[in-house]
């Protein structure tokens, strides 16, 4: 590894050297070949370099190949707002693009302040929003590296939905539906005013906190609870969005819709890509100037990003995702019968996340759980981690996966259970 990088840029687990990526593989500098059940961290949901969203970056590149948008206009990104526009939620109708997730959650909150005029927001445990100031000081999950953020002093935070927390006998979704509620409750007794919040913001699926699928009743009570405050709803969709959960996002799949919300990640198959998304009366809120960006809305990762939604269509990826992971949490079902190591398996579409604990106490093993991310590694499957113990694995393979590479991963994962 080289000395000129920064460690924080190449300490995670576990920095495999690869050469070339295609389709579902990474083909790595140790002549092996891996099947890659990351997507790039749900951004390769077309698969990696898919040949024609290849083609639509070499085409754009022969024309244009920055903009900044606001100074020059061009047909990419004029083309792009457009069909986005056909995919989202209703309302959710208007653009401000960026290139990261971080980007369009900064946005995003930046815009619900703008708008309310107030000047608090409330997250959840275990969320992740990104790395910039304002990200990372709403962020929980990564709470180490948060020690010398907590003067932001602008957040608040409550329980996500506690799925596994549920006495026996009692609903699910009722059970956590009370909770939220008290959790409010208790929040606009002693913390802050609901007049003083201008946004909740939250992630439809918990990514890094574990890969946790709330009842669609406890989202919709979170915009109920919005309503009854003014305060405005952001759903960050920039892990569950593009196809991951079976739609083209998660607000679909849970019949709920955001105020605002962030996409990115897979949105351009791997060209840096984000937007904030709301409506046209909100965005005409937000003062000139007090955003921008000189990158944002680059017109070859436009041209990427059409290519990446017409994949998604021509090949009926959304079906895919939702047939493909019904398999694998089928098959994983069986594999967890014969494996103690193996917790509470649990997926929607191709979000999967597989538990490991320890097989006398059931507590989370983290330890457990990156010896078979290794193992498997040396076996030539990639998977990655998440989890507040760092004790899940999440299979998030592309979107274009089959089931004899599904068959093959996880005949793989088993041997490295065992
Ligand atoms: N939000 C969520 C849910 C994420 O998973 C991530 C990245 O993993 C981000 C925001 C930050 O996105 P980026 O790394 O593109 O800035």
């Amino acid at each position: 590894m080289s000395d000129y990088l920064a460690p924080s840029m190449a300490k995670d687990h576990p920095n495999l050297p690869v050469v070339k990526e295609e389709g579902c593989y990474y083909y790595g500098a140790d002549g092996k070949t891996y099947l890659d059940f990351t997507s790039g961290i749900a951004v390769a949901n077309t698969g990696h370099r898919h040949p024609k969203v290849v083609q639509a970056i070499k085409d754009g590149a022969d024309s244009l190949m920055h903009g900044p948008s606001g100074v020059i206009m061009y047909d990419s990104i004029l083309k792009l707002a457009e069909r986005l526009q056909g995919i989202m939620p209703e309302n959710l109708d208007c653009f401000f693009f960026a290139n990261s997730g971080t980007e369009a959650i900064e946005g995003a909150m930046k815009l619900a302040k703008y708008v309310t005029k107030r000047p608090y927001v409330i997250s959840f445990t275990g969320c992740f929003h990104g790395r910039s100031l304002g990200a990372l000081g709403v962020s929980t999950s990564k709470s180490k590296y948060r020690k010398f953020l907590q003067p932001n002093g602008l957040t608040y935070q409550i329980p996500y939905a506690d799925v596994a927390g549920c006495p026996e006998g009692e609903s699910v979704a009722d059970y956590c539906v009370n909770e939220l509620e008290k959790d409010f409750e208790r929040l606009f007794d002693h913390q802050v005013t609901p007049e003083e919040v201008a946004c909740v913001i939250l992630e439809p699926v918990l990514g890094e906190g574990g890969y946790l699928i709330p009842p669609k009743e406890w989202l919709q009570k979170v915009r109920e609870i919005c309503d009854r405050h003014g305060m405005l709803l952001i759903f960050d969709e920039v892990q569950t969005g593009f196809g991951r959960t079976g739609d083209w996002f998660a607000a679909q799949t849970f019949d709920v819709t955001p105020d605002i919300m962030a996409i990115a990640k897979g949105i351009a198959s791997g060209m840096p890509l984000s937007a904030t998304v709301a409506s046209k009366e909100l965005m005409s809120q937000w003062p000139m100037g007090t955003h921008g960006t000189t990158f944002g809305g680059n017109p070859i990762a436009c041209s990427a990003a059409l290519a990446t939604l017409d994949v998604i269509e021509e090949e009926k990826l959304l079906a895919n995702s939702r047939e493909m992971g019904a398999y694998a949490l089928e098959k994983l079902a069986l594999i967890k019968e014969k494996h103690h190591v193996i917790g509470d398996v649990r997926g929607v579409g191709l979000m999967i996340g597989i538990e490991i604990v320890d097989p006398q106490t059931g507590a989370p093993d983290g330890n457990g759980m990156m010896r078979i991310l290794d193992l498997a590694l040396e076996k030539g499957v990639l998977f990655y981690l998440c989890g507040k113990h760092q004790e899940v694995i999440r299979m998030i393979p592309p979107l274009i996966i089959e089931k004899e590479q599904i068959d093959e991963g996880l005949r793989i994962f088993e041997e490295a259970v065992m």
